[in-house]
């Protein structure tokens, strides 16, 4: 049997990432100097280094999180000079450590773990909002650097409301903010907003560094802690006629091509959430003198100036909407293969609901065509095949292996659910013996084989993204209240683009066979299962959560089995011994901290999709 190391023996890495850090200043007057420095907090120490190309990377400084005293936002209007502009401070024995982040989200995320990690310390009471420069605090001009606070230092958050906003102050960009509450929050005060978690609330004053004020879906205004919200990008453009929401770059490309308009051009989701794409349809000269058609897609990029974001296509041409930036490349190109002159829309939602009235469920075994067998799954042999010219996947179920009533009322249910990270599932046939599934058509195979056939050759951006493909879907399911149970790289398939989806769901539920789903059965899923699942078979959208963990180790580990050799009862031994599955060799330790938070005991302690889907994609931003 595999020696695992001891993993309690070291400390745990909980953040990572390149900051700057302004030096302690020796002497009152010698001039400020900002360094880059990868910083590391993990249960015992904050440690910063420094890297240099071709060199090793040499630790500068260490501090105990025991000496820490104090971690907050740094509220200050000096300007910084170095290219990170997000400052937080840390007090630690008689010094003040100022730390740089890159945005907002960011700086949040080192003041939230840091406090959490400091948060039994003797700390400080009252601390200083402002920076100390050049002798003398600027929040309160005492002279004396260790000086007691003058604002009073809240821990945990909970602060008094700041004073009532003054009515005549304009908010910045009011509404077109939207946030995410990171965790629920209770009210202090009758003019706090309680947070619930994973909900979003639209910004309407920002202008306090530590307590927004928000309003809720209900209209409900009120403030809440900065700390416990995330910044989503959004800019309402759901009522332009350009909006496709919902459009792949496929379905882009083909309704660009059929309308075949030079300048034709949509704005549609990214296959990343948050991040749009403007799709623009273009006939370009080739070698041969010929005119050829052309889609090319460019990615809106966001551009963070302090508090405000602005959006751009091509570098210069920066504007604070995304309307307004369509406007303006409507008029011109300014570095685009031609301007945005036809806006093309497809204007229905999905086509396949949209075939499909919700009663009319039974497909005619007529109106399928079975071509070549793709292969045998659990429930039998899979075919590919057509249905009214649409390629489809035909599952063909042996008899006796699922429980055929339980599962024709539940279809309706299933097919009902539409995601672009689902395989939908189009239709059934249970007129006749064996019954037929009818799936959307995956090109490119299960997930599992399809790692194992590349392996080598994924970037880490490829691998991340396959992660973020199914969160996305797994979101969508949580939304919806509906309980995967066998999530899995095998149960996710790969399109001709290479996109992720997640099949399978909720299937388990309707097989016969006890060796499926008795946890003591042999081809019950244990490698991917919870304690809970394992013990006593309790799922849950936190059941998926251990196993979407399991999901991604599978995709950095390019589609090795789990806990490898190990039989089903070493792996349950090795749970149970509180071990987890290591660190693939190809996932960064960012990444490998999402899998550990998935495998936490408790499934409360476990992260929800949205938040997952939330983190995954704030590191797919970072460089
Ligand atoms: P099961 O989940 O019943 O064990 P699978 O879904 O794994 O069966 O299907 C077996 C094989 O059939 C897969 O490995 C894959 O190659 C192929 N297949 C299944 N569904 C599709 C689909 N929707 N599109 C393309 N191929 C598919």
């Amino acid at each position: 049997m595999v020696k695992y190391p001891d993993f309690t023996m070291y400390p745990r890495v909980i953040l990572k990432e390149t900051l700057f850090k302004k030096s302690q200043q020796k002497r009152r007057t010698s001039p400020s100097n900002y360094k880059e420095r990868i910083f590391v907090l993990n249960t015992q120490n904050l440690t910063y280094f420094e890297q240099r190309p071709g060199k090793k990377t040499t630790q500068k400084g260490c501090i105990e999180l025991s000496n820490i005293k104090c971690v907050e936002i740094v509220r200050s209007d000096v300007p910084i000079p170095c290219d990170y502009k997000y400052p937080f401070q840390v007090a630690h024995d008689s010094y003040y450590l100022y730390v740089f982040a890159p945005d907002n989200d960011s700086r949040l995320k080192w003041v939230r773990a840091l406090k959490e990690a400091t948060q039994n310390n003797n700390l400080f009471l009252k601390y200083h909002p402002d920076f100390w420069v050049e002798g003398k605090w600027r929040c309160c001009h005492q002279t004396e650097k260790l000086a007691t606070g003058c604002s009073e230092y809240y821990p945990n958050g909970a602060k008094p409301l700041p004073p009532t906003p003054d009515p005549t102050r304009r908010s910045s960009d009011p509404e077109d903010r939207i946030v995410v509450a990171l965790r629920n929050f209770n009210p202090v005060e009758d003019t706090d907003l309680p947070l619930h978690k994973d909900e979003e609330y639209f910004v309407i004053d920002s202008s306090e560094p530590n307590w927004w004020t928000v309003r809720d879906k209900n209209g409900n205004v009120g403030t809440v802690p900065c700390i416990y919200i995330a910044e989503k990008i959004s800019n309402n453009i759901d009522k332009f006629e350009w909006y496709n929401k919902d459009v792949n770059r496929t379905d882009a490309e083909s309704l660009l091509m059929r309308e075949n308009k030079d300048g034709g051009f949509m704005v549609r989701d990214s296959k990343h959430p948050g991040v749009y794409t403007v799709s623009i349809f273009s006939r370009v000269s080739g070698n041969d003198g010929e005119k050829y058609p052309l889609v090319k897609h460019y990615q809106i990029k966001v551009q963070r100036e302090g508090e405000k974001v602005m959006y751009y296509l091509a570098e210069k041409y920066v504007f604070p909407t995304i309307p307004e930036l369509i406007r303006y490349h409507q008029h011109n190109p300014a570095g685009l293969i031609t301007r945005l002159r036809h806006c093309v829309s497809r204007n229905v939602t999905n086509p396949r609901i949209k075939e499909l009235p919700s009663d009319k469920w039974e497909i005619h075994p007529d109106e399928l065509t079975l071509s070549e067998e793709l292969g045998s799954g659990q429930f039998g042999l899979v075919w590919k095949g057509s249905w009214n010219d649409l390629q489809v996947a035909v599952k063909t179920v042996r008899e006796g292996f699922m429980s055929e009533e339980e599962f024709k009322e539940e279809a309706q249910v299933m097919m009902k659910l539409s995601h672009n990270k689902l395989v939908q599932l189009y239709g059934v046939v249970t007129q006749r013996s064996p019954i037929y599934l009818v799936f959307e058509f995956m090109e490119n195979g299960c997930l599992t084989d399809f790692l194992r056939a590349r392996k080598g050759s994924f970037s880490q951006e490829v691998l991340l993204g396959m992660c973020l493909d199914v969160s996305e879907g797994m979101a969508y399911l949580e939304t919806s209240n509906f309980i995967h149970r066998d999530l899995a790289a095998r149960n996710c398939l790969v399109s001709e683009d290479n996109v992720v989806k997640i099949s399978d769901f909720g299937m388990t539920r309707f097989v016969l066979d006890d060796q499926y789903t008795s946890s003591y059965g042999s081809k019950f899923p244990v490698r991917w299962s919870s304690p809970e699942v394992i013990k006593f078979g309790k799922y849950s959208s936190k059941s998926d959560v251990w196993s979407f963990g399991v999901f991604m180790w599978e995709v950095y580990s390019e589609g090795r089995v789990p806990y490898d050799s190990r039989s089903n009862a070493e792996v349950v031994e090795t749970l149970n011994a509180g071990q987890r599955l290591l660190r693939p060799r190809l996932c960064p330790q960012s990444v490998y901290e999402l899998m550990q938070w998935s495998w936490k005991e408790k499934p409360e302690d476990r992260p929800s999709f949205a938040l997952l889907l939330h983190e995954l994609a704030c590191l797919e931003q970072e460089p």
